[in-house]
């Protein structure tokens, strides 16, 4: 289906962003991944999307907070394979304190990798998409760019302005066959939701069990965890000719918590 296309997908190494990945190669896509961990694990990763699905796959070590090697990884991936054609903006990370403890550099921090990275990425790879007249941006945002959550300031903050630019941006190329929507998943059982139960017992007084049933999954009718492959496949779809129409959508995939 995507074969011949090449995709893009920032925070490729774990979670969510690594089964969009995996999904996109299968769907025929070459791909660059991008993200931080082991050099040994990444390399794995790389190789085995070239071994497995029969596509090239390019590494970007590129840093989510740096408008500078943002820029050079988006030309790196037109350069290698001769466009960019599918733009997935996924790499993030999470905080959790009161408002008034909330460590600056951490807002700082927040807001450059879960909400600017996307300005930087877009703004490098439209260029090149609208000269083609063929483009999918696919921002992983959240239930959070929707609701809120106490003690999740600089996440709501940065989903809830990836919607926004999500919806800009969709405005601006719809004429070009470029088309620019969110997926907002509510709580995946990924490394970003584990390793802020430490944090969130501290903050509510909870112990983990407490914090994954009276905290997660409270918000979640369905009572389940969303998984990395319902969310990949989502976004598949949406990179497919198929989808040409739905453009500048905030797409739900949480287990119905913001139809409350
Ligand atoms: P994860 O921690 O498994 O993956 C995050 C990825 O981002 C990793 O590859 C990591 O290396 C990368 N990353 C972090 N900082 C980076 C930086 N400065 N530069 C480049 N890469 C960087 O988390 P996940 O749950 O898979 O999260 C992926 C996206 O999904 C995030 O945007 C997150 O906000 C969103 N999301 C997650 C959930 C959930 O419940 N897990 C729900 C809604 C939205």
């Amino acid at each position: 289906m995507l074969k011949g296309k090449s995709a893009l997908v920032t925070g490729s190494t774990s979670g969510i962003g690594l089964a969009i990945a995996r999904a996109l190669a299968a769907a025929g896509a070459n791909l660059t991944i991008n993200g931080f961990g082991d050099k040994a694990a990444i390399e794995n990763e790389r190789a085995g999307l070239e071994k497995e699905f029969g596509v090239k796959a390019l590494y970007s070590p590129a840093d989510m907070s740096k408008p500078a090697e943002i820029a050079a990884m988006i030309r790196g991936a037109e350069q290698a394979f001769g466009a960019l054609d599918i733009l997935v903006n996924n790499a993030g990370i999470q905080h959790v304190a009161p408002i008034e403890e909330f460590p600056i550099e951490k807002w700082d921090q927040m807001i450059a990798i879960n909400l600017c990275a996307a300005f930087h990425t877009i703004r490098t790879a439209v260029p090149g998409m609208k000269a083609r007249k063929w483009g999918r941006i696919v921002n992983t945002a959240s239930a959070h760019s929707l609701v809120a959550s106490p003690f999740k300031s600089a996440y709501v903050t940065a989903k809830h302005g990836l919607a926004g630019l999500t919806k800009t941006v969709a405005l601006e190329v719809a004429t070009f066959g470029i088309t620019a929507n969110c997926i907002s998943p509510g709580y995946v059982w990924t490394a970003l939701v584990e390793k802020q139960i430490p944090d969130t017992m501290k903050a509510r007084g909870l112990t983990a069990e407490q914090v994954k049933r009276d905290v997660l999954l409270a918000a979640q009718p369905t009572k389940e965890f969303v998984t990395v492959d319902e969310v990949a496949a989502l976004a598949v779809y949406l990179c497919s000719d198929a989808a040409k129409s739905i453009t500048g959508a905030n797409l739900s995939i949480d287990g119905g918590w913001t139809a409350a």
